[in-house]
């Protein structure tokens, strides 16, 4: 008996270990909740264990495969195992926001983000600089993460989804302009926060400040305009893809994060 429940402790163990988590987060009234209600359903015939309040046990829908099991066979357990991840929900309200970011600098066993926004929303320009700032500290603290690994741990390169949800609505932006949106939203950020280091910086005139001053800096040096292709010096990739998770009568269509999902999987 004992080693039979020495087996099994191990196999929950081992199981736990490999299931990837994907961390969910945007401004809140984007769509995360949902989002995640939709992911935990596909899991039905699984056993849902919940490890802390906010993480789901979800599972990849058919027909979507998972990256790393183009070549295995349906019939083989490991293609089923390989379906399941977890999604890890934050909280969207500003002051808890940084619970998100702290976890980035943390967490080893963070596959992947999902940043999910409305995008009707963000057409509004309040909106817009919200979501701008709240991604922008994700990128900053990936980038962050990638420059100070020192040890292998965990996976140094998190892709980032940005997840542009509510295409139903007529006033939703589509996917390029969602994109464009936020990276001008970001140049923006950059631009205020790098003033106000600087203006911080000449009142303390300390010489650390340069130093400082580029830590704090996403992507490439340089004054212009920040895009999405500049993370992938820090080893970041950032999709845009539109969906939508609930609408009318009908359910959702967020194929295309499925298929980000299975090639991050
Ligand atoms: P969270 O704050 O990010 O967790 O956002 P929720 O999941 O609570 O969603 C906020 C609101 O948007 C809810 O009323 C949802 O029903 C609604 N919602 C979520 N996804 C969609 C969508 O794809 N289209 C539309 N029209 N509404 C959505």
């Amino acid at each position: 008996l004992p080693i039979i429940l020495h087996a099994f402790l191990y196999r929950t163990a081992a199981a736990t270990a490999t299931v990837p988590t994907f961390l969910l987060v945007g401004p809140s009234g984007g769509g995360k909740t949902a989002f995640t209600t939709l992911a935990e359903r596909n899991t039905t015939t699984q056993t849902h264990t919940s490890t802390t309040p906010l993480t789901v046990s979800a599972l990849l829908p058919f027909p979507h495969v998972p990256a790393s099991s183009h070549y295995r066979s349906p019939g083989d357990p490991a293609f089923e195992r390989s379906r399941r991840f977890l999604l890890l929900d934050t909280p969207g309200h500003g002051k808890l926001r940084h619970h998100a970011t702290s976890q980035l600098t943390d967490a080893k066993s963070i596959k992947a983000i999902i940043f999910v926004i409305d995008a009707a929303a963000i057409a509004e320009e309040s909106s817009l600089n919200d979501a701008a700032e709240y991604l922008h500290d994700i990128l900053l603290a990936l980038q962050k993460r990638h420059t100070m690994a020192t040890s292998s741990k965990g996976p140094k390169e998190v892709p980032v989804l940005v997840a542009a949800n509510k295409m139903d609505l007529f006033t939703a932006l589509p996917e390029g302009l969602v994109k464009k949106q936020l990276e001008k939203g970001i140049s923006e950020v950059r631009g205020r926060r790098a003033r106000a280091l600087k203006d911080g910086g000449a009142a303390l005139s300390g010489r650390d400040d340069e130093v400082d001053e580029e830590r704090e800096w996403l992507g490439e040096g340089g004054e212009g305009s920040f895009d999405f292709g500049m993370m992938a010096e820090v080893g970041t990739t950032v999709d845009v893809l539109g969906g939508n998770v609930v609408s009318g009568k009908e359910g959702g269509e967020v194929g295309k994060w499925w298929e980000w999902i299975a090639e991050h999987l």
